[in-house]
């Protein structure tokens, strides 16, 4: 009986599993979303008291995966990693158990496991008729009152695998679940433990946590608890700085407050999460005088450095940097037409909608109406002006660095590129001029006034 709705896919595993005369259980991620009635997973974890040479004689098609014996047979729809039964050993690096030793007991292998939610496994031993689900740890009642407790003494556990820190705040932020008292007095007892985490896999859970909703769960608790400091010291020099926004808000309230709103303005977009939380993390080393001046510019320069450290891909961290740089825009309603194809220009066509999903954010965060500032009027011109695909780059000029060559004699050079850059500024200014001739005439005007500077 499938009293777990495992997929038909991952149920072959098993089936083939025991066949072979080998205990098989599906453990983790993918029992634990499935008893609460989540989104399907596509992860499964199987722990099998098969030895990892027996899994890969089994699976021929599956791949040895890592020096701890873990086997991942691909599925059509799914991934199975297979995991022969363990128990850990000493952690001399708080990160990775220095060695494993295979056990033939599926109660020693949860009993190795994070927190009791994830230490819940359905299957049999090859000579029981029945599956059941196995539960010693009493995951099934953390599943049913929002608990995430970590399994046997927390701060032990903790200090074991400073990765399991930071999972705490993504299981809770991820399930909308409460960290359980015990477990998070043990995370405060080993903040600094997640200083032995390494940088890449910080990043991928900071991705997580700033793909939960509401996202700010994660960072609260990171920060109540004290890991934040430890393991992103930018977002957390945040806390306390003073802020004249919403009344009793001080910086870090901010960023977390932007951070739910552009989270609901855009829920798929982690991109524009990312910049939200990261928005302001220049105004702590800007502060003087209450105002904090170049923060957009400072900020831009410690998210690039920050995101480059947590490995993120570099086009995520070029426009997560981008937004940040140029949040502070200031548009006013008297600009002229001309004024809002050149912001166009300086903010690029293709952060235009993020940037100002961004605003309306930090407006929320500060306490304000989404479209204050006059976004709405804003929005509804960039549409009036960009309807037309005015000219807004050099591509787009009817006229090339080579003809300003071959036409009007310059030498190839810098000066080639200032000229068209003039030309560029024209036409924004007036579409209507960007027509070969005229722009050759106005380069000719140009370079009699002002010759060929090179
Ligand atoms: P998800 O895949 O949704 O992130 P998961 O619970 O499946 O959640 P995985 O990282 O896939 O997490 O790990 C699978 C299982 O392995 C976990 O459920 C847990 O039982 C165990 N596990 C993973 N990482 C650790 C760890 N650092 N310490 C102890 N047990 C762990
Ligand atoms: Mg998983």
């Amino acid at each position: 009986m499938n009293d777990l709705n495992v997929p038909d896919a991952v149920l072959g595993v098993l089936d083939t599993l025991w066949q072979r005369g080998c205990d098989a259980y599906v453990v983790g991620g993918g029992v634990r979303d499935t008893l609460l009635g989540r989104a399907a997973p596509t992860d499964w974890d199987i722990a099998t008291s098969a030895q990892p040479d027996e899994v890969k004689a089994i699976f021929a098609g599956g791949k040895y995966e890592n020096r701890f014996g873990t086997v991942t047979v691909v599925l059509d729809e799914y991934d199975a990693q297979i995991t022969t039964f363990r128990r850990d050993h000493h952690y001399g690096d708080h990160r990775r158990p220095d060695s494993v030793t295979f056990t033939d007991s599926i109660d020693e292998d949860l009993a190795r496991r994070d927190f009791t939610v994830n230490a819940i496994a359905w299957g049999r031993a090859a000579h029981e008729e029945q599956t059941r689900l196995l539960d010693p740890t009493n995951g099934l009642a953390d599943l049913h009152t929002s608990l995430v407790r970590a399994v046997g003494d927390p701060a032990m556990r903790f200090d074991e695998d400073g990765l399991r820190l930071l999972r705490a705040a993504r299981f809770a932020a991820q399930l909308g679940f409460e960290i359980e008292p015990r477990t998070l007095d043990g995370m405060r007892d080993t903040a600094e433990i997640v200083r032995w985490v390494s940088n890449e896999r910080v990043g991928g859970e900071l991705k997580l946590m700033v793909a939960a909703n509401p996202p700010s769960v994660a960072f609260k608790i990171l920060a109540d608890t004290g890991v934040l400091e430890h393991a992103l010291p930018e977002l957390a020099a945040q806390r306390g700085i003073a802020q004249d926004k919403i009344p009793g808000h001080d910086l870090w309230l901010h960023c977390l407050t932007t951070l739910d709103a552009a989270a609901s303005i855009d829920p798929g977009n982690q991109r524009l999460r990312m910049a939200a939380l990261l928005h302001d993390i220049g105004k702590p080393g800007t502060h003087a005088d209450g105002h904090f001046v170049g923060h957009d510019v400072e900020g831009a320069r410690m998210a690039e450095e920050l995101l480059a450290r947590l490995a993120f891909a570099g086009r995520d961290v070029d426009q997560i940097a981008a937004l940040i740089q140029l949040h502070m825009f200031n548009y006013e309603p008297r600009w002229s037409g001309a004024a809002v194809r050149r912001f166009v220009r300086r903010v690029g066509r293709e952060h235009i909608d993020d940037l100002l999903r961004l605003r309306a954010a930090d407006n929320i965060g500060s306490g304000l109406a989404p479209d204050a500032g006059h976004l709405d009027e804003l929005r509804q011109r960039l549409a009036d002006e960009l309807r037309s695909n005015p000219p807004l780059s050099l591509a787009d000029l009817a006229l090339s660095g080579d003809d300003l060559i071959g036409e009007l004699g310059m030498r190839p050079g810098p000066a080639v590129g200032q000229l068209l850059e003039r030309l560029l500024d024209i036409v924004i200014g007036d579409p209507a001029q960007n027509v070969r001739d005229v722009l050759l005439s106005q380069a000719r005007d140009w370079l009699e006034k002002h010759g060929a500077v090179q």
